[in-house]
């Protein structure tokens, strides 16, 4: 009996806490985070093959037109891509894959892989969230500003998510997403019996 891998899909606004509680479960040998393409600048201490592959917008769209990516979308005015290759091969593996990206997305991924499961991580209220993003202390007011716009109408689109997890307490939250993965992987249409 062989059990497949999972498709995760973690979005929120940022500021949410997705970003943290995704380093965490990526702690489990079986679960690999993806790592994004995008061709905005790094911030803070951000390295280049870690947070993401930092990229120009000429060779993301070379690598657009190479089919290279499993979804795409632009996020103000930058783009982010979750590259295919290293999920195929982790699915392949069996591994379980995490894709920490915005709403469009996720709706892309779940138009062409409809098995994946999305987790929408909520804040618990604006004003938390806002004082999050301004404590990162890496973004600029104007910035700040539209990524608080842009979060209001995330917050509209959590309906269309398989699960909503509110990031009140982090502990408590990450233990919500753990549970969802175990209870996730238990449903018999995931099991292969040979
Ligand atoms: P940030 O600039 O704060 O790192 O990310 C901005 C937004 O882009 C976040 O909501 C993040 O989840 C999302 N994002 C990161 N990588 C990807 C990706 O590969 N594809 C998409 N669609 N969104 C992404």
């Amino acid at each position: 009996m062989k059990n497949e891998g999972l498709l995760l899909v973690v979005s929120g606004p940022a500021g949410a806490g997705k970003g943290t509680v995704v380093n965490e479960l990526k702690k489990d040998e079986n679960i690999r985070l993806s790592i994004s393409a995008t061709t905005r600048a790094p911030r803070g201490v951000e390295k280049d093959g870690v947070e993401y592959h930092f990229m120009n917008c000429e060779d993301f769209e070379k690598m657009i037109g190479e089919d290279g990516f499993i979804e795409y979308a632009q996020y103000l005015g930058n783009y982010y891509g979750s590259p295919k290759k290293p999920i195929v091969e982790w699915q392949e593996q069996g591994k379980d894959v995490i894709l920490e990206i915005e709403v469009q997305g996720c709706e892309k991924v779940k138009n062409a892989m409809p098995d994946c499961i999305s987790i929408f991580i909520m804040p618990p209220s604006m004003a938390v969230l806002e004082k999050r993003l301004r404590g990162r202390g890496t973004e600029t007011e104007e910035n700040v500003l539209r990524r608080l716009a842009r979060a209001a109408e995330e917050l509209q689109l959590a309906k269309n998510y398989d699960y909503v997890v509110v990031n009140d307490a982090l502990e408590d939250c990450i233990e919500d997403v753990k549970t969802i993965i175990k209870a996730e992987k238990l449903k018999a249409k995931r099991f292969h019996f040979e």
